[in-house]
């Protein structure tokens, strides 16, 4: 059950506010009845009409893609630029992604249309660990890497402490693989904090979010998550 307005803000016809002032002037009927009261709970089968027309809502999906490189993660490009969707294309739904990955950067995406699940899931005090796998430029020694487990200062502000492993390094070619756990979602978060201690990222992929992996995932895959998955996250 969700409450009246935030189902008709989520299909898309008003935003919240909107939407309370659509109910409040008497313009929604749920089941044939006016509704001018706040608060009133609905669910998936209760008809409800905005100015005379039914809203149409669609039921909640959740996809997890295994993100290839060179992919924007959006609906739709102006550039005409492969975008994330383009991967899905038997889903009707009017999915979008949940934060993003850069453009260059692989790995673990999820996708919904439940706004609620994004806007939980992106909000800086959800606290779901991410997993990255990072390419860097140069051979670090452990110590280097220790300003990141205090949180290190990108745009002025510091990050939150998070967790590091030094998987591998190749001293001929002067470059390591490191793994970083975060769980903010600030912009290029994961570059932005290799290269404050002196190691610039050249290849990323997201390797796990939360408990979810890619296991047996090729690059441009995805699958739905069960519902145990969905609320395993919020
Ligand atoms: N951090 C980055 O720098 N890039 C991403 O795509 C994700 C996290």
């Amino acid at each position: 059950m969700e409450r009246l307005q935030k189902v008709i803000a989520q299909s898309g016809v008003a935003s919240r506010r909107k939407a309370e002032e659509l109910i409040r002037e008497g313009h929604v009927h749920v089941n044939g009845k006016r509704v001018t009261e706040m608060g009133v709970k609905v669910n998936g089968n209760d008809i409800i009409e905005v100015q005379g027309v039914p809203l149409y809502q669609e039921d909640y999906v959740y996809f997890l893609l295994y993100k290839p490189r060179g992919v924007i993660s959006a609906v739709s490009d102006d550039k005409g630029r492969k975008v994330v969707t383009d991967f899905l294309p038997g889903v009707s739904e009017r999915i979008y992604p949940v934060g993003r990955l850069d453009y260059d950067t692989s790995g673990l995406l999820l996708l919904t249309n439940d706004g609620d699940f994004a806007n939980k899931l992106t909000h800086p005090k959800h606290e779901v660990d991410k997993t990255y796998i990072a390419k860097v430029k140069g051979v670090p020694f452990p110590q280097d890497l220790k300003p990141l487990a205090h949180g290190v200062k990108i745009e002025g502000r510091k990050t939150a402490p998070a967790k590091y492993r030094i998987i591998s390094t190749d001293n001929v070619k002067q470059t390591a693989i490191v793994e970083l756990v975060i769980h903010e979602g600030r912009n290029h978060q994961v570059k932005k904090m290799l290269e404050a201690v002196g190691y610039p990222v050249t290849k990323l992929k997201r390797e796990l979010y939360g408990d979810l992996n890619l296991h047996g995932m090729k690059p441009g895959q995805y699958r739905a998550l069960s519902k145990r998955e969905v609320k395993a996250l919020v």
